[in-house]
């Protein structure tokens, strides 16, 4: 089964990615992450995605479509994976079509978790993320067992430096531009499906489970 999550920054993708990988043993992969990942180790491919991560920006599309397809072409993803934030342009969205029908393959379900923008910018505000494994929390809507830790690996949970209100206003611009139009060329193909994703974290995630099994 393999799966791309659609919408906005702070729609929830990557709360329903990790919700659908741990329901279907399939690996959630998120470039956001691989990005940070790579930051807090200091690489030089962290180093140059910063730079644009800080200004509310997209990484190149060849330094991200590079990363992802080195993840997908590992053992682990043989029986499936969950994308949570890639592709975010046409051009990574054609280039991932185009390996895919080498491999003879094709992803099975484009699921748009829908946000209006208003909503989006209470969630990016009140998100914590671990610094540690990448879960996150919201200050009031999903909050960890004990405040400022997170419950699966007990690290630090702080507010993304592209969570702040003055980078906010700029990827939800960035996305209106370059990635909303993906919901059309996913519905082109076939393969796109709806869920209204101001609903509460489960029903979300049972509107998901009821696409995937239907
Ligand atoms: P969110 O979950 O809020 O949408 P992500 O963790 O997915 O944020 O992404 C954080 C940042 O990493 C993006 O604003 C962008 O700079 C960069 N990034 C992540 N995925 C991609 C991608 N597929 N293409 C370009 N840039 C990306
Ligand atoms: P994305 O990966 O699309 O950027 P996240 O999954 O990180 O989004 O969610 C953004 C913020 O909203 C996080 O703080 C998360 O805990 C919170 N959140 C996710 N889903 C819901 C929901 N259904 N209702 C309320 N808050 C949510
Ligand atoms: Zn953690």
């Amino acid at each position: 089964m393999k799966i791309i999550m659609l919408g906005a920054p702070g729609a929830g993708k990557g709360t329903q990615a990790k919700l659908i990988a741990d329901k279907y043993g399939i690996p959630h992969i998120s470039t956001g992450d691989i990005f940070r990942a790579n930051i807090k180790n200091g690489t030089a491919l962290g180093m140059e995605a910063k730079s644009y991560m800080d200004q509310g920006l997209l990484v190149p599309d060849e330094l991200t479509v590079k990363i992802l397809l080195d993840r997908v072409a590992q053992e682990d993803c043989k029986k499936g994976y969950v994308l949570d934030g890639f592709p975010r342009t046409i051009p990574q969205a054609e280039v991932l079509d185009q390996e895919l029908v080498k491999l003879h393959d094709q992803i099975d379900h484009a699921i748009d978790v829908d946000v209006p923008d208003e909503n989006i910018i209470r969630r990016m505000g009140g998100r914590r993320a671990c610094v540690s494994c990448g879960a996150t929390y919201h200050i009031e809507y999903i909050k960890p067992h004990k405040e400022g830790i997170c419950d699966e690996c007990g690290q630090e949970l702080v507010l993304r430096d592209d969570d702040k209100p003055e980078t906010v206003g700029k990827r939800l611009d960035v996305y209106h531009e370059q990635t909303q139009p993906l919901i059309d060329f996913y519905d082109r193909k076939g393969i796109l499906k709806t869920v209204d994703g101001t609903q509460d974290m489960q029903d979300v995630f049972d509107a998901i489970v009821a696409i995937l099994e239907q």
